[in-house]
């Protein structure tokens, strides 16, 4: 049986994406991705938390080089990005990407074989 989910991301009417997270009434952190577990921060659930579309911008936190994959093609760099918002997410960077640690990373939809991806481009590098 397939499990169907539903998308991890939205984009906004400028085109820009948005993460669908939740929000916690109970201590006020910004979480992704939705589970219904409860906050990670204080435990919170239920109706305490609610759905939350956080804008896909952040600071890079680390980064590796990835040489091996069965799918996507290789090499790419994959990024451990900190939102704005708070919550660590994994993505990979634009194509050519030189990333330091610290710098700005905003999210990009990219067109993939008549779907879309989300992956985050450097700040000061130019978009593919
Ligand atoms: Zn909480």
């Amino acid at each position: 049986m397939e499990t169907v989910r539903p998308p991890l991301w939205i984009t906004d009417e400028a085109g820009a994406p948005l993460l669908r997270g939740m929000h916690c009434s109970g201590c006020g952190a910004d979480l992704f991705p939705p589970q219904e577990y409860g906050c990670i921060r204080c435990g919170a659930y239920g109706d305490r938390l609610r759905e939350r579309d956080l804008p896909a911008v952040g600071t890079v936190l680390s980064f590796a080089e990835v040489h091996v994959h069965q799918s996507h093609p290789v090499p790419f760099t994959l990024a451990e990005i900190e939102l704005d918002a708070g919550p660590i997410v994994r993505a990979a960077l634009a194509p050519g990407s030189r990333p330091r640690i610290g710098q700005r990373a905003r999210g990009l939809i990219v067109a993939d074989e008549g779907d879309a991806r989300l992956e985050f481009a450097l700040a000061g590098e130019a978009q593919s």
